[in-house]
């Protein structure tokens, strides 16, 4: 399976789209472990790109990736703003002038998404976040397994951790079992490119 721009874009909608859809679940994982704006945040990003897509649609594969990064930069405020619009700008980065992805190249691309999270985060696997679904997600696409069933199993692992970064950390022991935000938010993530195209096989 290629990424095509028509494809990433169609990754990103979707993405937008269930973010929107599970808004109000988002924020109450938030209201648990943190303070419960995870959703709202979210999802004013989600429709500042979709309705900015209305207007003008990205040219080049790069630009989906850098026009979400804008929105979740500006508009998503939190953690998790500056987390995702890094992640999708270091993204961007990696494809550069690339007008289509292969299997490697994507695996490649959604690597560095991943360590500008950790870079940006100054924030590691194990910690109770988004990494943490993340990381398996990457491992999954790698062995040609990511699958909705996969990424309930990574989501179900992450809730097991104890969180030490972020606004969650300050619950401790007291955030076991419960889901993180931007885990479940990052599964959304995974299942839009999934729903986009079928991106285990080349
Ligand atoms: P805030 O915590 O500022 O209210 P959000 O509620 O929008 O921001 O996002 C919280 C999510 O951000 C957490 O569930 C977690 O997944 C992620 N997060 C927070 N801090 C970090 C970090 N340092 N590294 C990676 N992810 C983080
Ligand atoms: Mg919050």
């Amino acid at each position: 399976m290629i990424i095509t721009k028509e494809l990433a874009q169609k990754w990103f909608t979707l993405f937008a789209e269930k973010v929107i859809q599970d808004k109000e679940q988002l924020s109450e994982y938030d209201r648990i472990i943190g303070d419960g704006d995870h959703g709202m945040n979210m999802a004013r990003g989600a429709q500042q790109l979709l309705s900015s897509w209305q207007e003008t649609s990205p040219v080049l594969l790069a630009e989906v990736f850098k026009h979400a990064a804008m929105k979740w930069i500006s508009g998503v405020g939190g953690a998790s703003g500056p987390l995702y619009g890094t992640a999708f700008l270091e993204m961007a980065k990696a494809i550069g002038t690339k007008e289509e992805l292969k299997h490697d190249d994507l695996i490649n691309v959604i690597k560095a998404g991943f360590d500008g999270i950790k870079k940006r985060g100054k924030s590691d696997v194990g910690q109770k976040t988004m990494l943490d679904l993340w990381a398996p997600a990457i491992e999954s696409l790698e062995k040609g397994e990511l699958t909705t069933a996969t990424l309930i199993i990574a989501l179900t692992k992450s809730n097991e951790l104890k969180a030490t970064k972020g606004r969650a950390s300050f619950l401790g022991e007291r955030s076991i079992n419960e889901v993180d935000p931007g885990a479940a938010s990052s599964k959304l993530f995974f299942e839009a490119l999934l729903e986009a195209g079928d991106f285990n096989g080349d």
